[in-house]
């Protein structure tokens, strides 16, 4: 992958210079060519294309701790249509919202919501080395280099949100947050080098948790935070729902423990310090279809006669954040 709006480089520099990253860095570059492999897929040759018709604009202001993550500036309306264009170029945008020069990415989600419901919660990210595990398009990330983060690595699998990452880099410039084409298997074992750990909205993809949970305190110091956003079901100490079947038309759900039962997994795994910081039900103002995000969303995927169950008849999603410390 040698695509001149995907540069990689300036990140790597950055890890190469600090002493708990460096052999990451030297890691990475195989890495990340395996994680845009074209034969492996199809469509990048497609983003690519809208990424080279992204249109040369310098930003006037960059905004990073706002709702609308982005840039602004006075453009011509022929350069905005073209940047609406190639940036619909990249659909489906699921995380979000963004705004550039005015145009405004109504993503599936309104990322912003959620991190409004921790950032009040978490260790003050200034000056800390931040991981955010299946970032998605790196919506978080940018909020957690606004907060002061001094590096962020966003790592997630799939390309299309490593692409959209560099729709935005193109314009915000910001050698310290990076959305890499992986996933957490491929950390590097026992990496203890990172303050914060993020991992929103991944717990319940995964067939392991526990394996999941382990991975995630080895990639942190010791006494570094970790704060988990996942699925959860009403229950006590014990109750676990693991769907058979699909769930709100997800076919890879697995466990969507109580919260006391994570909070349990969580001790059981080596964390200490743990709270329960917010639980909700996930509305459709949150998920829905935009013109951004044209397939079906959380309205589709609830029982249209009563939205406390999923489609399939379960309780419907609930999610909560929970924070603890690497013992
Ligand atoms: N953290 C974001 C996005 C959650 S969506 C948020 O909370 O809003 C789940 C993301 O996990 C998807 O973007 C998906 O591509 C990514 N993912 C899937 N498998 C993964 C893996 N093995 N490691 C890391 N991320 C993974």
């Amino acid at each position: 992958m040698n695509h001149p709006r995907m540069d990689f480089q300036p990140f790597l520099d950055l890890l190469a210079r600090d002493e708990k990253l460096a052999n990451w860095a030297s890691a990475l570059p195989a890495q990340i060519r395996a994680g845009l492999n074209p034969k492996r897929y199809g469509d990048l040759p497609r983003w690519q294309q809208a990424l080279n018709e992204l249109p040369a604009l310098t930003p006037e202001h960059i905004h990073l701790n706002q709702s609308r993550v982005g840039a602004s500036g006075d453009i011509t309306p022929s350069d905005q249509q073209q940047l609406r264009e190639a940036l619909l170029g990249l659909h489906p945008w699921r995380k979000g919202p963004f705004e550039l020069f005015g145009v405004h990415i109504d993503t599936e989600w309104r990322s912003d919501w959620k991190w409004q419901r921790l950032a009040h919660a978490i260790a003050p990210l200034q000056g800390r080395r931040v991981l955010d595990v299946g970032c998605g398009s790196g919506y978080h990330c940018w909020r957690m280099r606004g907060a002061g983060a001094a590096l962020v690595a966003g790592i997630d699998p799939t390309p299309l949100f490593v692409m959209q990452h560099f729709a935005l880099q193109h314009y915000l410039r910001d050698p310290a947050v990076a959305v890499l084409p992986m996933g957490i298997e491929q950390l590097p074992e026992k990496l203890a080098a990172f303050d914060t750990v993020f991992s929103m909205g991944i717990l319940y993809h995964r067939r392991s948790p526990f394996d999941h949970l382990l991975q995630l305190r080895d990639a942190l110091r010791s006494g570094g935070e970790l704060v988990l956003e996942t699925l959860v079901i009403d229950g006590k100490l014990g109750d676990c729902l693991v769907p058979e079947g699909r769930y709100s038309k997800m076919g890879n759900v697995w466990f969507i423990p109580s919260t006391a039962t994570l909070e349990s997994w969580l001790r059981k795994t080596g964390f200490q310090n743990i709270r329960l910081i917010d639980v909700g039900t996930t509305s459709t103002d949150e998920q829905r279809r935009t013109p951004w995000m044209r397939f079906h969303s959380l309205a589709e995927f609830l029982d249209p006669n009563d939205a406390s169950l999923t489609a399939e008849g379960h309780p419907a999603p609930r999610r909560a954040v929970l924070i603890g410390n690497k013992a």
